[in-house]
């Protein structure tokens, strides 16, 4: 494949989104910034993610000394058998996403 760009070629660069275990298949230009997902792939990794077992929407609040929190809502708490005081760890695969981990 060729960029529509530059008519460079394009790599195929796999591309691992946090919490789905298909890859999502993209073609990178190897000369400019050109890159595009492969459809198909990232199609898949979306519906992987909307099965994820409990999804719900939370908002984020604002603490004392620019510090920001958020509740854990009582459903996931249980689903997650947390108790409060536990040490977790918590990461930011990409600019959308950050993964609390527990220990
Ligand atoms: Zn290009």
């Amino acid at each position: 494949m060729k960029c529509p760009k530059c008519e460079a070629n394009l790599r195929k660069v796999d591309i691992t989104v946090a919490g789905a275990k298909s890859k999502v298949m993209s073609y990178q230009c190897s000369e400019c910034d050109y890159f595009e997902f492969e459809p198909a792939s990232s199609k898949k990794v979306v519906e992987e993610l909307r099965e994820t077992p409990l999804k719900i929407k939370q908002k984020i609040v604002k603490l004392s000394q620019d510090r920001l929190g958020m509740y854990i809502n009582k459903d996931v708490a249980r689903s997650l058998n947390l108790k409060g005081g536990e040490e977790v760890y918590v990461s930011v695969p990409d600019k959308k996403h950050f993964v609390v981990d527990l220990n």
